[in-house]
């Protein structure tokens, strides 16, 4: 899935979600300021609003199995087209 997103002043932020660490505790789900995500059927964050994505970098700290990064896609920002920055399906 991609997951591609435009934060302030135009700069974009892929997020990359590595499933087979997640333990879907919900914190990214629940404390996004921007509601990027919603849960998948386990529970795991899909990212639903990537463009509302602010490149904070709250979920990747708080993560606590290390389970999100965020990525600047300047790519994007020339170019307006999908983000290579994909999360990883997984378990
Ligand atoms: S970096 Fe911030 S705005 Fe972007 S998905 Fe994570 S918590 Fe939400
Ligand atoms: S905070 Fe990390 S472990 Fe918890 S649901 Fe989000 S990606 Fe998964």
């Amino acid at each position: 899935m991609t997951a591609a997103a435009r934060g302030k002043r135009g700069r974009r932020f892929g997020q990359t979600i590595f499933y087979d660490w997640c333990k879907a505790c919900g914190i990214c789900i629940a404390f996004c300021p921007q509601q990027v995500f919603r849960a998948n059927d386990q529970g795991k964050p899909l990212a639903a609003r990537p463009e509302k994505c602010t490149g904070c970098g709250f979920c990747e700290i708080h993560c606590p199995d290390f389970a999100i990064t965020i990525v600047e896609c300047p790519e994007l920002r020339r170019k307006e087209k999908s983000c290579d920055h994909d999360s990883l399906e997984g378990s």
